[in-house]
């Protein structure tokens, strides 16, 4: 059977005393058929090993370097984060493509090294509004996930994709279920190509998941949990929809 997942994406949010009133309501979560995880900004990463240790809840990071160490400003290595205790590492985040000028190969690199290191690595992937309304979705999508393949291969553990539509993170537009159905399903099938293995990748939806839409999106039988952005900061919510 496929893992499930759910993890929250914080963002750039947080304070040591909002981290720490939700990561103790997150810790009244009941025991769920998926894991659970949160990936906050590094400089939390002591305060949120700390408050988690013991628990379920896995934590993790939402960027890696490409690189092992060396002259890289300003970057953090997998091996940096895995010491603190991280299991997981979000890459190719749309908001990292569109700020950092991230590539699909530059994506393919940070995989590859979270993986090495020993971090799960989620691995984002979406088309923006202007591909999806030009019929490119899949096409852009499936040369996302192609860039990550040659890597996949060499990868210890498999990794966790997140198909995340653009035009749906924080926007509030949810895509609908069937609409997020079908693109995950031309992922499994494009996963399937690779080897048996790829296709118990566990598959993500991410954009605008709430409480009143994680089931019907969860439900989809090629979706296997979801990566959540603003909801993951209510604890009521992130709860809600870990339990959906
Ligand atoms: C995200 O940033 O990964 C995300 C899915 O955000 P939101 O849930 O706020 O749309």
């Amino acid at each position: 059977m496929r893992e499930r997942w759910v993890i929250g994406n914080w963002k750039m949010n947080g304070t040591l005393q909002r981290n720490r009133e939700l990561l103790d309501a997150l810790k009244a979560l009941a025991p769920t058929r998926a894991r659970i995880a949160v990936c906050v900004p590094s400089v939390f990463l002591p305060q949120t090993a700390e408050l988690l240790a013991g628990t379920a809840i896995a934590w993790g990071a939402q960027d890696v370097s490409a690189q092992p160490n060396g002259a890289y400003t300003g970057q953090i290595s997998s091996s940096m984060l895995q010491e603190f205790g991280a299991s997981v590492a979000i890459v190719g985040h749309s908001e990292r493509r569109l700020f950092n000028a991230e590539s699909n190969e530059d994506v393919a690199k940070k995989a590859l090294a979270a993986a090495n290191a020993g971090l799960r690595p989620v691995v984002c992937v979406g088309e923006s509004l202007a591909e999806r309304e030009a019929g490119r979705a899949e096409a852009v999508v499936g040369a996302q996930l192609a860039a990550c393949t040659e890597a996949l291969a060499r990868f210890p553990a498999l990794p966790v994709i997140a198909y995340e539509p653009v035009w749906a993170i924080g926007t509030g537009k949810t895509a609908s279920p069937e609409q997020a159905e079908a693109m995950h399903a031309f992922l499994r099938s494009e996963l399937a190509n690779i080897s048996p293995e790829a296709r118990q990748v566990p598959i993500l939806y991410g954009g605008s998941v709430k409480p009143s839409n994680a089931a019907e999106l969860f439900a989809q039988p090629n979706i296997d949990g979801g990566l959540i952005g603003g909801a993951s900061l209510v604890a009521a919510d992130f709860l809600a929809i870990a339990a959906a």
